[in-house]
C-alpha cells in the first residue's frame, strides 16, 4: 500500500516535471517561430501602413499591397487587377 502511494507520488513529480519541460520547449518553439516568420513572410497585416487603393478605394497594408512606382512616388493596390486597370486607364488617358 505504500508502495502504491509512492509510485503515485513519482507519477505525479514526473507529470510535473515534463510539463514544465514541455512548457519551456513550447515557449522557445513559439519564439524560433515568430522570429523566422517576421523574417521569411511578410503576408501579416500588422506590419506596414494604410494606404488607400486608388482604383476602388480600399485601404490596404503597404506590406500586402501591390505596387507600381509612377514619377517616383509608389502606389498601393489591393489586387493585380486593380493595378492592371489603373494602368489600362493611364495608357488610355495618354493615348
Ligand atoms: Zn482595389
Amino acid at each position: 500500500m505504500v508502495r502504491l502511494i509512492l509510485y503515485l507520488l513519482l507519477a505525479v513529480l514526473l507529470i510535473t516535471l515534463l510539463r514544465s519541460v514541455l512548457g519551456i520547449l513550447l515557449k522557445a518553439a513559439a519564439r524560433w517561430l515568430l522570429a523566422g516568420g517576421s523574417q521569411a513572410s511578410r503576408s501579416t497585416p500588422s506590419g506596414g501602413e494604410l494606404r488607400q487603393d486608388p482604383v476602388c478605394g480600399v485601404y490596404i497594408s503597404t506590406a500586402t499591397s501591390y505596387k507600381l512606382t509612377e514619377g517616383g512616388k509608389v502606389l498601393h493596390f489591393c489586387s493585380e487587377a486593380c493595378r492592371e486597370q489603373y494602368r489600362r486607364r493611364k495608357g488610355e488617358a495618354k493615348a
